[in-house]
């Protein structure tokens, strides 16, 4: 698929409503490097924003209605800012939630028109619903002219995907949507939201892996393992596993049963981990970067038991590449996505190889996307 563009998306409203958009917006899908079911551990996470997103153009309507024409669904959906009700499903909640969100929080919106397209995959564990949040914040905000500030505007996002959409999520995607740098990735402290922004090392690409598997009984799997965490917090006497060194840990964790045991001994190492990566970042270390990539994924599939045979696979294919740092599953688990630091000049030869070795292996499709970091969302 051809990368959408400003153009692009301008052409789509001059189809639709005759006229030239105001704005363009973007916000972008992410992927996280490393640090993985460490947020709701109050704990740090490398995300990056990447070169596929969610766009809308649009232009103000002199009443508070908001008509929104999506060109991937091609459906209309329509609201009135006055009167929002939950209709419970469906891409125009997620733009109505944000409506939602921002409102709550005190702010005056506009009403718009406009065209939303995107090329996220859905359901890939790219994020599409934070990029679309995202997406929506900077509509709105253009349209009433409000300012825009990252941080709080992730907060508002992350509100409406917990409490319009209802789904129980962190606040890295939306946070890595709104403030995501270009060629960088983002150092996220998920109980301060500071950020800083770490380069790449030079030379080097980020390559998603999709096993095409999907995560069924990942909503279940997921509780229990934020269960296993509150469990382990209140053994340590602590608000969250980020409190408890690896020291504490080796010197207390005899008293914790088996499973427990493991489950955080995985978020105290990847929380280390994740902030040596942002290290070695810094220092433009990739063979470092890789080699924490594969301890996370070994920590995840051993410990954390979030892995499936289709990521494992995947994982082993893509470090075979001599192109390849490291490898490791991405997102909550249970299916969707690896992640592969890679020489960049090895990029185009690391994905035929990788997708092949992988379709060889277990006859399922894959797709491999090389991304590149780019900026949060942004009016363009
Ligand atoms: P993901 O892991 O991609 O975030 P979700 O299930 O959380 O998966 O979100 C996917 C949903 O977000 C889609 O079902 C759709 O409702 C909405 N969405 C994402 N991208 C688009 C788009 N380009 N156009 C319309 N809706 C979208
Ligand atoms: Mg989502």
């Amino acid at each position: 698929m051809k990368p959408l563009d400003k153009d692009i998306i301008l052409s789509q409203f001059t189809q639709r409503f005759g006229g030239p958009a105001a704005w363009v917006v973007r916000a972008p899908g992410r992927v996280n490097l490393i640090g993985e079911h460490t947020d709701y551990n109050d704990g740090f996470v490398l995300p990056l924003a990447i070169d596929r997103a969610v766009w809308i153009a649009l232009r103000r309507r002199p009443d508070h209605r908001v008509a929104v024409y999506s060109v991937d669904y091609r459906q209309d959906g329509a609201f009135d800012l006055d009167r929002l009700e939950n209709e419970k499903s469906g891409w125009l909640e997620y733009v109505k939630g944000t409506a939602w969100s921002l409102e709550e929080s005190g702010l005056r919106l506009a009403g718009w028109e406009g065209v939303l397209q995107g090329d996220v995959p859905l359901g890939a564990g790219l994020s599409s619903s934070a990029a679309l949040e995202m997406a929506a914040a900077r509509a709105f905000t253009a349209a009433a002219e409000l300012p825009w500030d990252p941080k709080p505007m992730a907060l508002l996002g992350q509100k409406a995907e917990n409490r319009w959409v209802g789904v129980n999520c962190g606040i890295m995607d939306q946070l890595i949507s709104a403030a995501g740098k270009a060629d960088h990735a983002l150092l996220i402290d998920c109980r301060s939201l500071e950020t800083e922004a770490v380069p790449f090392p030079p030379g080097t690409a980020v390559a998603v892996l999709d096993t095409s598997t999907r995560r069924g009984l990942v909503d279940s799997a997921y509780n229990e393992r934020r269960a296993q965490c509150e469990a382990a917090a209140r053994f340590f006497q602590v608000k969250a596993l980020r409190d408890v060194t690896r020291q504490r840990f080796d010197r207390e964790a005899d008293g914790l049963d088996d499973v427990t045991r493991r489950r955080a001994r995985h978020v105290i190492g990847e929380n280390d981990r994740t902030v040596e990566a942002a290290d070695a970042m810094r220092r433009g270390d990739a063979a470092l970067l890789g080699q924490l990539m594969n301890q996370s994924h070994e920590s995840l599939r051993d410990d954390y038991e979030v892995s499936n045979d289709a990521l494992n696979v995947m994982v082993e294919c893509a470090r075979r590449h001599p192109g390849c740092f490291g490898a490791r599953m991405t997102g909550a688990g249970f299916g969707g996505c690896a992640v592969a630091l890679i020489d960049a000049q090895a990029a185009a030869d690391f994905v035929q190889r990788t997708a092949d070795a992988y379709e060889k292996q277990t006859g399922l499709h894959s797709a491999v996307y090389v991304c590149r970091a780019t900026n949060g969302a942004e009016v363009v």
